[in-house]
């Protein structure tokens, strides 16, 4: 009788883990569904950064993209997100693009408050200063990934091509000059006016800068080289609001 009893308290035991296991299942599922549904919409935490890998990121910013050319953008709650990140932010991913007004990457990738890093000049090359930022966003504040966005139709690059002298912008456009001298060939009109040119030193300027980073970052080059963060370029199509992934 006692090992009958035993045997049967053993089994309601068992049974009723199974109970708490498949609930627990379907719990998690449930969750999991929840999630995936409103994605983009949930404030960066310390958590979801960090369960955030350079290709997460990287989807996280194709998928995005993608809402925004199909006007599908995630409703979000701005202020709700200001407060939520209020007292620290856990960014999944670093953007290099250029001021042009039409580049916007918040808008373009469909991120709201707390979600990117936007380090923003004309041309979208790097310099020490810009570097120096790239690295407090990955080896500082956690972010996944570093993508370089070079845009079409883009006016620092066709004033480097065109040799413009402004001000303090001679000094800014020298940045852009190696992407220049590297494209060979469209002679005689290696022009602004030329744009197949000023295309092809476009997405010349975005393979050359995530070189730069690489050679002139060791800390950044470190972290890629471990699989600690993603290095990447795109171009971004101010016509069609499409971005292409080099
Ligand atoms: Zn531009």
């Amino acid at each position: 009788m006692k090992t009958i009893d035993t045997n049967r308290r053993n089994f309601m035991k068992k049974a009723s883990s199974s109970l708490i296991a498949a609930a627990a299942g379907s719990s998690l599922a449930l969750s999991a569904i929840k999630a995936h549904a409103a994605q983009s919409a949930v404030t960066q935490t310390k958590q979801t950064q960090s369960a955030t890998t350079p290709q997460k990121a990287l989807q996280m910013l194709k998928e995005g993209n993608a809402r925004f050319v199909q006007g599908k953008m995630t409703q979000r709650d701005l202020m709700q997100q200001a407060k939520a990140t209020g007292s620290g932010q856990f960014p999944f991913a670093a953007i290099v693009s250029c001021m042009d007004s039409r580049a916007s990457a918040e808008l373009i990738f469909d991120q709201g408050i707390g979600d990117i890093f936007s380090a923003r000049i004309a041309g979208n090359f790097v310099d020490d200063e810009i570097l120096g930022s790239l690295e407090f966003a990955c080896a500082a504040a956690g972010a996944k990934l570093i993508l370089v966005l070079g845009h079409t139709e883009c006016g620092a690059i066709k004033g480097a091509c065109d040799d413009v002298v402004l001000g303090s912008l001679t000094q800014t456009l020298s940045n852009i000059k190696p992407a220049v001298a590297a494209v060979p060939g469209f002679e005689p009109d290696r022009s602004s006016k030329n744009d197949q040119f000023v295309q092809a030193v476009a997405d010349k300027n975005v393979v050359l800068t995530v070189e730069r980073i690489r050679e002139r970052s060791p800390i950044l080059r470190g972290m890629a080289n471990k699989g600690q963060i993603g290095l990447g370029g795109a171009m971004y199509d101010v016509h069609s609001g499409k971005v292409t992934f080099i």
